[in-house]
C-alpha cells in the first residue's frame, strides 16, 4: 500500500511553480509518513547522507572481516534498517551507472545519462534537494575526500550536463546553492592558472604517475576569493579547520583527491590533511546551529578510487575512515533524533569479491578465459591475503574489474523515516524518502 503526496505541498510556491509539469506526485511506503515501528516517528529536521562512492556489500564485508572480526559489526552496519538499492542509469551507452547519474537519482529522483550533473536525459536542469534545503530555510554542507566539486556532491548542489566543468559547478555553490559547509579537496578548479594557492603545482613526476600534472585550472577566476567576499571563511588544514568558528566554512585540503589513488606501490596513499571524520563533526557542528535543520551531504571516495586501481589494502583504510565518519553521525543522531542518517554506496566498483586464501577456484587466469596473454594481462588479481582481526584465519579480495558493475548497492540507516528504505528499491527511491523527511511537514 503506498499515499500519493502532491509534492507541491511540501515546497515554497516559487519552487513548486518552477516544477515542470506542475503537481508531481511520489508515491512513498506508508511508514515514511507514519514513522512504523519506532526507528522514526513525526517530522524529521536534519538528514545526514553518507556515500561511501563504489561501496557494495563486498567493500563492507572485507571491512568487516579485517577490521571487526567474525564477531564484529561495523558502525555503517550496525544500524537498525537495511535496504538493498540497485543503480542502473538511463544512459544511451551504458548500462552501469557513474557517480554523476547516481547522485542525480539521489539528488533529483530522476534517472539520467552518465556525467549529467542533476539535468535530465535532454539536459534539461532539475531540481536538486540541494536547493530545496537552502529555499526552505535549512543550512547545507558538502564533506567528501574528492574535489568539493566532483560528480556526487555536485548533483546535489549544481546542475551541469558535464561532471567536468567542475569550476562552473564551484561558481553555481557560490552564486546558486550557498551551501553553508562546503570541505574536501579540489583546490585548483577555484584558482586560475598561475595561481598556485595553499597546494603548489605537482607535476606527474611528483605524482609518482603518468597522470595529468596537478594544476590550478578555474576559468571563473579566483573562486576563493570570491567565496571570501560572500562572507566564507577559508581553511586549508586541520588546525585552521579546528579553529574555525564562522557559520559559512569553505575547506579546501588538496589539489584534486585528499589521497593518491595508484595500484600498490605506484605512488599510493590514503593520508587526507584531515580526516573525514573531523570534517563530518566540524560540519555538523556548523550547521546544527541553524534552528531550521540542515542537509548533509558525507563522501569517502577513496573506496571507489582505491577499487578503480584495485588497491585492497588502500580500499581498507578508506572504508576505515568511513566508518569512523559514520561513528560522529550516529552520535550525533543520538542526541539528535529529529535526524535521518543513511549510509550506502552510489555503485559497485572492481567487481570486488571476497575468497578463500585456496586459489585453486580461480576461473581467472587458467580458467575459461586463458590462453592469449592479452586477456591474461587483462584480467584483475587477487589482493591479500588479509587478515581476520582476532582470528588466525585469512581471506583474499578478488577483482574482476578496474571499473564499475551494476550489483545492487547495501542501505543501511537509523532515525526518522528510516523505515520507508527497507526493501529493493531503485536510487531514487532514496530522494523521495529524504525529500519527505526533510519537508513534508
Ligand atoms: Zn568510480
Amino acid at each position: 500500500m503506498s499515499i500519493r503526496i502532491g509534492r507541491r505541498q511540501a515546497l515554497p510556491a516559487c519552487l513548486a511553480a518552477a516544477l515542470v509539469g506542475g503537481a508531481v506526485a511520489i508515491a512513498l511506503p506508508t511508514t515514511a509518513l507514519a514513522g512504523g515501528n519506532g526507528h522514526g516517528h513525526g517530522h524529521a529536521r536534519n538528514v545526514i547522507f553518507i556515500n561511501g562512492d563504489g561501496m557494495a556489500a563486498a567493500h563492507r564485508e572485507a571491512a568487516r572481516l579485517a577490521l571487526a572480526g567474525y564477531d564484529g559489526d561495523l558502525t555503517m552496519d550496525s544500524l537498525p534498517v537495511t535496504g538493498l538499492q540497485t543503480t542502473d542509469p538511463r544512459d544511451p551507452d551504458d548500462a552501469i551507472t557513474d557517480s554523476a547519474a547516481a547522485a542525480t537519482a539521489w539528488a533529483t529522483g530522476q534517472k539520467t545519462y552518465n556525467g549529467a550533473i542533476s539535468v535530465d536525459v535532454d539536459g534539461n536542469p532539475l531540481l536538486t534537494l540541494g536547493a530545496e534545503a537552502e529555499a526552505a530555510g535549512k543550512a547545507t554542507g558538502i564533506v567528501t575526500t574528492a574535489q568539493v566539486t566532483d560528480a556526487s556532491p555536485a548533483a546535489f548542489f549544481s546542475t551541469t550536463p558535464d561532471r567536468g566543468l567542475e569550476d562552473q559547478i564551484a561558481e553555481q555553490y557560490l552564486e546558486v546553492t550557498k551551501p553553508e559547509v562546503i570541505l574536501g579537496g579540489g583546490e585548483d578548479w577555484w584558482l586560475p592558472a598561475g595561481n598556485e594557492g595553499v597546494y603548489p603545482p605537482r607535476t606527474a613526476a611528483e605524482q609518482g604517475s603518468e597522470t595529468d600534472p596537478e594544476v590550478s585550472r578555474s576559468t571563473r577566476g579566483d573562486l576563493i576569493a570570491e567565496a571570501e567576499g560572500l562572507g566564507y571563511q577559508y581553511v586549508t588544514d586541520a588546525a585552521s579547520l579546528a579553529a574555525a568558528d564562522g557559520d559559512q566554512l569553505l575547506g579546501l585540503f588538496s589539489n584534486e583527491e585528499m589521497f593518491q589513488q595508484r595500484p600498490e606501490g605506484e605512488g599510493d596513499e590514503y593520508a587526507p590533511v584531515v580526516p573525514l571524520a573531523d570534517m563530518t563533526s566540524k560540519a555538523l557542528d556548523t550547521l546544527s546551529t541553524d534552528r531550521d535543520g540542515f542537509f548533509l551531504l558525507v563522501e569517502e571516495e577513496a573506496v571507489d578510487e582505491m577499487s578503480h586501481a584495485n588497491n585492497a589494502t588502500q580500499m581498507l583504510r578508506a572504508m576505515a575512515a568511513l566508518d569512523d565518519a559514520v561513528q560522529v553521525a550516529r552520535d550525533y543522531v543520538a542526541e539528535h533524533p529529529d535526524t535521518l542518517l543513511v549510509v550506502t554506496g552510489d555503485h559497485e566498483c572492481g567487481g570486488l569479491t571476497v575468497e578463500g586464501v585456496d586459489d585453486a577456484d580461480e576461473s581467472g587466469p587458467g580458467g575459461t578465459l586463458a590462453g592469449t596473454p592479452a586477456v591474461e594481462d587483462q584480467i584483475s588479481g587477487e589482493d591479500g591475503p588479509f587478515a581476520v582481526a582476532g582470528s588466525d584465519q585469512r581471506f583474499v579480495l578478488d577483482w574482476t574489474t578496474s571499473g564499475h558493475t551494476g550489483v545492487p548497492t547495501v542501505v543501511t540507516a537509523e532515525g526518522v523515516g528510516s523505515d520507508a528504505l527497507v526493501g529493493y528499491h531503485p536510487n531514487t527511491h532514496l530522494h523521495d524518502v529524504m525529500h519527505q523527511v526533510l519537508f513534508d511537514r
